[in-house]
């Protein structure tokens, strides 16, 4: 896979692509990964890229030319489909995990990262084709955010991690929440681990696995539940914790 940053800091970006995961993709040659500053695509003297809006008010905006010039000298030379070509913006689409699935069967992602007020607006018509926010809440800009992105693309590929099955049993992925994890010691301050993790017996872990992911997602993310596959057998599970749940509450007023 391929990934270009275009923003105007790509120095925010070399230990973020040389660490962990990320550096270890591009070195095992998995991913090539480039931060390309577009100030350079600018078309007048002073190389500036933003203007003041039409129409008055505060802040500054990107203008089209040297956007739309980077993400076409990209496309020259490059074989196949077309990139995808990816807006950062707190007004796009939320990010997810079924996003980064299916970004991470794409080829080449181009992802453009704004500064200050905002974009003109016929980058966001008539050039990318996604808008992805991280989240409901603004940042100074779109480079904390691509990182976001492409962490999470980037460690689906295959060959990234190195044991698979981290990333299929990943929070989300399976469309729960993780179940909860221990490690030695046995005891730590008198908490202990539950005795079913150190019984050995692997069919009863999974099981314990299974429903303690369950459990966790009906009390953090309820939301969830409802596109979750789940087994007649679980769905009753559920319905009896939900009610105890209510009992519990009901006891307490
Ligand atoms: N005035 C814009 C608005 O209200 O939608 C916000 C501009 S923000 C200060 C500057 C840049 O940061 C945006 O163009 C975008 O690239 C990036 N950004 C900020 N928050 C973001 C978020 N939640 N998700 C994705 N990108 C974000």
């Amino acid at each position: 896979m391929r990934i270009d940053v275009l923003t105007l800091f790509p120095e925010m970006f070399e230990g973020v692509f040389g660490a962990s995961i990320l550096g270890k993709a591009k070195e095992k040659g998995i991913v090539s990964l480039e931060a390309i500053n577009f100030r350079k695509y600018s078309n007048n003297k002073h190389s500036t890229v933003d203007d003041y809006p039409y129409g008055g008010g505060g802040g500054m905006v990107l203008k089209p030319e040297p956007v739309f010039a980077a993400v076409e000298d990209l496309h020259v030379g490059a074989e196949g489909k077309k990139p995808r070509v990816i807006l950062m913006c707190p007004q796009g689409e939320r990010f997810t995990q079924r996003k980064a699935e299916e970004l991470s069967r794409e080829e080449h992602l181009v992802l453009i990262c704004g500064h200050y007020e905002g974009y003109d607006e016929r980058i966001r018509e008539h050039l990318v084709t996604d808008e992805l926010s991280i989240g409901d809440y603004v940042l100074t800009g779109g480079e904390i955010p691509a990182m976001t992105v492409i962490d999470s693309v980037v460690r689906l590929l295959p060959g990234v991690l190195g044991n698979e099955t981290s990333a299929v049993t990943d929070s989300y992925s399976t469309g729960l929440l993780e179940h909860p994890h221990y490690t030695r010691p046995p005891e730590f301050r008198g908490w202990t681990v539950p005795d079913i993790l150190i019984s050995g017996h692997h069919a009863k872990i999974e099981q314990w696995r299974r429903e303690q992911s369950l459990l966790r997602t009906l009390k953090r993310r309820p939301d969830l539940l409802e596109g979750a596959e789940l087994t007649a057998k679980e769905r009753k599970l559920l319905q009896e914790w939900s009610e105890q749940a209510r009992e519990q509450a009901e006891d307490k007023q």
